[in-house]
C-alpha cells in the first residue's frame, strides 16, 4: 500500500528551536548519546546524568525547564538572538529524526498539524526527502 507521502516531502531544519519546547514531553537518549553529550559539555557522565536527565520508567530523558508555561528542553539556549540547541551536533536521534516521527507522518493532516502547531518553519520547505528516506528515518526514531 502506498503512503500519502509517496512522492516525497520537503524539509530543512532552520534551527528555530520550536521542536525543543511546548507541552511537557520527553527527549529520550541512549547511553552512547549521553556519553557523547557529556563529552561535548566537557563534564563527566555522572555529572551529565545528575544535572541534565531524569529517569522515566526504564528510560532516560533530558530534563525540561518551564519558561512562560512552555517546557523547554534543558539544552535549548534562549540567551542568543535566535534560540537553538546548545548541543546541535551531538543531539540525540530523537531530535535528528524530527519531523519524520511515525505520529507526524501517519497522515497528511497529522503532518500539516505538526507544521502548524509546533510551529516548524522547516516543514514543506528546502531539501527534498524521498518516501524511502522518510520511512527509514521514522523507523530509526522508533528503534
Ligand atoms: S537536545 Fe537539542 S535539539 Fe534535542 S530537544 Fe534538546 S535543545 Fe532541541
Amino acid at each position: 500500500m502506498s503512503e500519502w507521502y509517496e512522492d516525497g516531502l520537503c524539509f530543512s531544519c532552520t534551527q528555530s528551536g520550536n521542536c525543543c519546547t511546548g507541552p511537557p514531553g520527553a527527549v529520550w537518549f541512549s547511553d552512547g548519546e549521553g556519553r557523547a553529550m557529556a563529552k561535548k559539555l566537557e563534564i563527566t557522565v555522572d555529572q551529565f546524568y545528575k544535572h541534565y536527565t531524569r529517569k522515566i520508567g526504564v528510560r532516560w530523558s533530558l530534563t525540561e525547564n518551564v519558561i512562560d508555561g512552555k517546557y523547554d528542553c534543558v539544552f535549548l539556549d534562549r540567551t542568543t538572538q535566535k534560540p537553538g540547541c546548545k548541543l546541535y551536533e551531538t543531539r540525540p536521534l530523537q531530535c535528528r529524526t524530527w519531523p519524520f516521527w511515525p505520529e507526524n507522518i501517519k497522515s497528511k493532516s497529522a503532518w500539516e498539524r505538526t507544521k502548524k502547531e509546533t510551529p516548524c518553519p522547516g516543514i514543506n520547505t528546502g531539501k527534498f526527502i524521498s518516501s524511502s528516506e522518510i520511512q527509514i528515518t521514522a523507523q530509526r526514531k522508533n528503534s
